[in-house]
């Protein structure tokens, strides 16, 4: 069923609604020693943000269930089912928009009992790692990031309704923008990143900061 909350939270989920980024534990604990540095070739620009996170998934094959294990221990959000109740108490629904995989974005939600709107990539495990894939057939498919987080912003925004943002990455800066700074929360590279460009945000540690100051407005 469609959620009718007219104000519209869109989050970004590892770093932000986790306090771990999946690929980072992956690069951590499970890529074998010589891997190359791919999230270094997408800083440099030599690949895409998609392409980085692929080729690091692909170069770990643990096994289903030491992936699942890794993916518990993101950190998800531990109040997270009451923050969404909360925040549908007052109006705001909650979209997750990620350049991540929808395979653990997945199973971390239903864990938690909690039932969101979510654009992210596709994902399955195969031969032990997990395989993710451009999502070609979404509305806001980008070839970059997989999901055009910016473009999810904007549908929200045609609403008229007020639209906050919250995120930590590098993906998250341009939609991060499109939102007024008193509904723009940010932490880690994207809190930097906006200091350095003298742009207005709200910071956060956990996200259920950012859901008490949706609830308190
Ligand atoms: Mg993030």
């Amino acid at each position: 069923m469609p959620d009718p909350s007219p104000a519209v939270l869109v989050t970004d989920f590892d770093g932000t609604l986790t306090r771990h980024d999946f690929y980072q534990l992956v690069i951590d604990e499970l890529l074998p020693p010589g891997t190359p540095n791919f999230w270094s070739r997408y800083v440099a620009g030599k690949v895409t943000h998609f392409e980085a996170l692929r080729l690091t998934f692909a170069a770990a094959s643990p096994g289903e269930a030491t992936l699942a294990a890794l993916a518990d221990r993101m950190g998800l959000e531990p109040a997270l089912a009451d923050e969404i109740v909360a925040l549908r108490n007052h109006g705001w629904q909650v979209v997750v928009a990620s350049a991540g995989c929808l395979w653990y974005i997945r199973r971390l939600l239903e864990a938690a009992g909690v039932s969101l709107e979510v654009h992210a990539n596709p994902g399955r495990i195969e031969d032990g790692h997990l395989a993710m894939s451009l999502p070609i057939d979404s509305p806001f498919y980008s070839p970059e990031t997989g999901i055009d987080k910016s473009a999810v912003v904007r549908q929200s925004l045609q609403s008229g309704h007020p639209v906050a943002f919250a995120g930590d990455g590098p993906p998250d800066l341009a939609p991060a923008l499109l939102v007024p700074p008193d509904l723009r929360f940010a932490r880690g590279y994207l809190a930097a990143e906006l200091t350095r460009r003298n742009e207005s945000f709200r910071p956060f540690d956990r996200w259920s900061e950012v859901s008490r100051a949706l609830c308190d407005r």
